[in-house]
């Protein structure tokens, strides 16, 4: 164990809730709501009404009574959480794919990434907090409107982040890219206007919902410049952990979706100049 000097500090200045950050409240039943904290409102549910003022200043983590005597646990939301609960108009990509796109297509702080199309913001604000430059190309704009106002609740005005209203399918302005990232229906569209945007070795990663949309995507990228593509499904599974009964849940997401990526490859130069 450590000395007195590392003892742990259970509400430090940054557990401290502020007015207009936003929170996640359990109830006993564990049902999960999600509101922002306003100086004097309240928030009603059917097991009683909560004032903001009582959340604003105590810690995350607190259990604090509502006026029928209920209690809560008030936290703040983890991306996961605001990705589930944010209002969407097209389908997110669930969080287990999120985490998943982030590895295979290495996103880091600072990596060049156009995104399309945007959908609710999810997966943007998953790259965002991972620290990239997005551009995002979306066709619709309510889609765009919503995504921006999702991610700027989040991460904040001020990331990195742009969406242009444009078709993809038409090619892609930018150049000397990182990372190609797609959700829609037809990424083997993409893969010659990504050839050229990509730098050499950049990554092209896109999420599908079925294996036949996938196996024409791997077709495509096996008669271009992409190489090493590799495909791969989440499966996720909660366990039940209470007492003596320790065992999986009865009931898991059977399937959201395929995840390929591949890596832009430079042609072998030989000796003679012939590739
Ligand atoms: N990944 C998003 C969801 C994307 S849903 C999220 O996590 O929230 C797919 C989106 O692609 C839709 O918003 C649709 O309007 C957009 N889209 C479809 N075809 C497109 C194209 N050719 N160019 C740009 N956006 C496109």
């Amino acid at each position: 164990m450590g000395d007195a000097s590392e003892a742990r500090e259970p509400a430090s200045d940054r557990s401290l809730l502020c007015a207009g950050e936003r929170v996640l409240l359990l109830d006993a039943k564990e049902r999960r709501y999600l509101l922002t904290l306003r100086i004097d409102a309240s928030f009603h549910t059917h097991a009683g009404i909560l004032e903001h003022n009582d959340l604003i200043g105590t810690p995350e983590g607190s259990t604090v009574l509502g006026s029928t005597g209920r209690r809560f646990v008030v936290v703040r939301p983890t991306l996961a959480d605001a990705v589930l609960k944010m209002p969407r108009g097209a389908q997110v990509i669930y969080p287990k794919d999120l985490a998943a796109i982030l590895m295979e297509a290495d996103i880091f702080p600072g990596v060049r990434v156009l995104e399309a199309g945007v959908g609710s913001g999810a997966l943007s604000m998953a790259l965002l907090r991972a620290g990239a430059d997005v551009v995002g190309y979306e066709l619709r704009e309510d889609f765009a409107d919503r995504a921006s106002k999702n991610v700027s609740d989040l991460v904040g005005e001020g990331s990195s982040y742009r969406i242009e209203i444009r078709d993809i399918y038409e090619g892609i302005d930018e150049r000397g890219l990182d990372r190609v990232v797609l959700d829609l229906p037809e990424p083997w569209r993409v893969v010659p206007h990504a050839a050229v945007a990509l730098r050499s070795g950049g990554i092209i990663c896109a999420y599908l919902p079925t294996i036949n949309q996938t196996h024409q995507l791997r077709q495509a990228l096996e008669a271009s410049a992409f190489g090493m593509a590799r495909t791969l499904e989440v499966l996720h599974r909660t366990w039940h952990i209470e007492d003596r009964s320790v065992r999986p849940d009865h009931r898991m997401v059977g399937h959201t979706g395929f995840i390929t990526t591949a890596r832009l490859l430079m042609p072998l130069v030989t000796e003679d100049g012939n590739s």
